[in-house]
């Protein structure tokens, strides 16, 4: 492959500072004072735990907490979220990333996809929020991975491999909802990567991942602020300090708990997006909507 010849002034163009994509300014900050309050005064309701190289469903009223929680040994999670009465409203990976950068923790939120694009749910606590950024460029709880599936091995590797976090995701999902695995499969989106740290080489800009910190006892909350199906998928890969997508690294469980704050006070649900829907397009009144 050649590469083509710089220009004259290719120093001075890469000299360019960047700006912010989505300055988050704008938005209404989360109020972590009420956040706080929330998590000082709850009380465990549920508890589901996912099995290693599984996934499990839980419902999360809005209002409520979700408590994902490392247990036994360390292991990395994927999440999908949706509205519990519409799987079309989906955790969108892609924008929250725009919007909050590579990796989630205290304060960041994770917003649904078009045309909703509002908060599901806020991060409230973070055990690992200590760890930042590493030398590597590595941090915890990335919304840049997709989640590993059977078609990207079977692509690298020939593989036939059922319980990558996409199959489990798709398994429980189905067995939640009654679905049929191929109507469930198409529900199934990029994900949080719960406790996994990830980053991308400063050399060749590759996804890397490495040995996750997560240790026993470590959590993160996620306030519920519409009502979710949360499903989440106990990842092949472990700690994913060496390979996923096989049966090959150490696995755990992990634990979903569910929690009811003593009083919401102060608290309201988000509003719907405001953005008209017509695209440009304009409807006479009386013709019915879009
Ligand atoms: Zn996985």
């Amino acid at each position: 492959m050649t590469r083509s010849d710089p220009p004259e002034d290719a120093d001075a163009r890469r000299a360019v500072a960047p700006v912010i994509c989505y300055p988050v300014d704008a938005l209404p900050p989360p109020d972590m004072d009420f956040y706080e309050r929330a998590r000082a005064d709850m009380e465990l309701q549920q508890t589901q735990i996912v099995p290693p190289r599984e996934a499990a469903a839980i419902r999360v009223p809005a209002g409520h907490v979700l408590r994902l929680k490392s247990v036994d040994g360390p292991q990395v999670g994927d999440l999908n979220l949706f509205a519990d009465d519409d799987l079309s409203e989906r955790f969108y990976s892609g924008k929250t990333r725009a919007l909050h950068g590579t990796h989630l923790s205290t304060g960041d939120r994770m917003w649904s996809s078009f045309p909703h694009l509002r908060p599901m749910a806020t991060v409230i606590h973070d055990t690992l929020d200590w760890y930042g950024i590493d030398t590597f460029g590595g941090s915890v709880h990335d919304v840049i991975g997709t989640r590993c599936d059977p078609y990207t091995g079977n692509l690298l590797s020939g593989t036939q491999y059922h319980h990558c976090c996409h199959s489990n995701l798709t398994r429980a999902l189905a067995a939640e909802t009654g679905l049929s695995l191929k109507d469930a499969e198409a529900h199934v989106h990029d994900v949080l990567n719960v406790f996994m740290c990830t980053g991308f080489t400063r050399d060749t800009g590759q996804y890397f991942m490495k040995a996750s910190p997560v240790r026993p006892g470590d959590y993160l909350d996620l306030f519920a602020e519409i009502d979710l199906l949360a499903v989440l998928s106990a990842c092949p890969g472990g700690d994913c300090s060496a390979e996923h997508s096989s049966d090959a690294a150490a696995c755990y469980p992990l634990l979903m708990e569910v929690f009811r704050p003593a009083s919401l006070a102060g608290w309201e649900p988000p509003a719907k997006n405001g953005y008209d829907g017509s695209h440009g397009v304009h409807v006479p009144s009386g013709e019915g909507g879009l």
